[in-house]
């Protein structure tokens, strides 16, 4: 079987951890903030907060940016269900903005629509969560401008898009939005098992992230409410949860930051022959944008009959999925109000989705056996 997605984990990784097993700290040592740092420096940046899942990360940049209950967070229904999960577990509600369907990204021309309508509704969203979709960003600069019009943060959900660049800044910088968000699950580009990250240029944000990662805790006299009582001294000033990294992880972490270029350059290689090997076949093709160079977690393909053409790939031992089922049409969604039709472009583009595989250790010769089981497939269904 030849996996939509796969970790890449060599010795270097593996003597990372068992160093960090052997050492005194198996959790709040030392690599968490090395990691941290590591982070930061690439996506030059001054905050990194890493948290033990994006989801955490999500929950915690939310909260830090004021969603609660009867505020409100868009995002897209062409994501993973934790980007719009996290704004309900603030108490707050979810609305979504449809996708352009040549780069399967937040349309911001439907984003201002939406936005034109809600303002005069008194319903703006506090946050807008844009998807940088298989490592492609979204048009930072827009949203930047939409936002200052209508008054409303921005948290990158970049779970996608570590090795990403926008306008050739390196995605996580924040210079458009006031947090990025990064998931290491092994599926994505680099991995620390479980794992997630924040970055920001907001001191006051990345603090607020930093005691909610951890039971809403500080040890800094400067954010406690009165006097410290000594050494041992800490307060509880929000209620924070154990949303921590461990040192195992961030090790991990840290020694696959050192093969990020080398992952982004194979797949970037990998996508560019995808390009080529699937012209004369009848499948849609991502998009390229000319502001972004995508980090090539996902190569969507579109094509017809996709649940025949998905199931003749499984049977020969491809391993394909599908890139999102819409969010909006999960069950818990609907019991919300939300229904088939609300968002058509999403939903059009998931009846025609395919991710086919791309991951670093793929060699030359299981993507062309991709490309060939690929071009059997859709023989048997035309
Ligand atoms: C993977 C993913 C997440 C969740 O990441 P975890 O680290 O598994 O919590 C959120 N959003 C998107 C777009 C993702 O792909």
């Amino acid at each position: 079987m030849i996996p939509y997605g796969r970790q890449d984990i060599d010795k270097a990784d593996i003597d990372a951890v068992v160093d960090v097993l052997q050492s005194d700290f198996l959790t709040q040592g030392p690599a968490v903030p090395a990691f941290e740092a590591a982070i930061a420096a690439h996506c030059d940046v001054a905050h990194a907060v890493a948290v033990n899942s994006a989801t955490s990360a999500l929950h915690i940049a939310y909260l830090a940016l004021g969603v609660a209950p009867g505020k409100i967070v868009w995002t897209v229904p062409n994501t993973f269900v934790a980007t719009a999960n996290a704004a309900h577990y603030c108490g707050a509600d979810v609305g979504f903005v449809d996708i352009d369907p040549s780069t399967y990204l937040m349309d911001l021309n439907d984003l201002a629509k939406r936005l034109e309508a809600a303002e005069k509704s008194g319903r703006l969203p506090t946050v807008v969560s844009p998807v940088h979709f298989g490592g492609m960003s979204v048009d930072m600069r827009r949203l930047r401008e939409l936002a200052d019009q209508y008054g409303f943060a921005i948290v990158e959900d970049a779970s996608h898009a570590i090795g990403a660049e926008y306008e050739r800044r390196p995605v996580g910088c924040c210079l458009w939005s006031d947090i990025a968000v990064f998931s290491f699950h092994p599926v994505k580009i680099i991995t620390t098992a479980e794992g997630g990250l924040a970055t920001t240029r907001d001191a006051e944000l990345a603090a607020t992230m930093q005691e909610l990662r951890t039971h809403g805790i500080t040890r800094d006299p400067e954010r406690m409410r009165g006097p410290s009582e000594g050494g041992w001294y800490y307060q509880q000033t929000k209620l924070g949860f154990n949303y921590r990294m461990t040192d195992m992880q961030a090790a991990l972490g840290l020694s696959q930051m050192k093969r990020l270029d080398q992952f982004i350059a194979r797949r970037r290689e990998l996508a560019n022959r995808y390009d080529q090997l699937l012209a004369g076949l009848p499948v849609g093709r991502p998009a390229r944008l000319e502001s972004s160079e995508s980090s090539w977690h996902l190569y969507v393909i579109q094509v017809p009959e996709r649940r025949r053409v998905f199931d003749a790939l499984r049977e020969a031992g491809i391993g394909v999925n599908v890139h999102y089922i819409p969010v909006h049409l999960q069950p818990f969604y609907r019991d919300l109000g939300f229904s088939p039709g609300d968002y058509p472009r999403a939903e059009a583009y998931y009846e025609q989705a395919i991710s086919i595989p791309l991951y670093p250790g793929m060699s030359d010769a299981d993507q062309d056996a991709v490309v060939a089981a690929l071009g059997k497939a859709l023989e048997a269904t035309s």
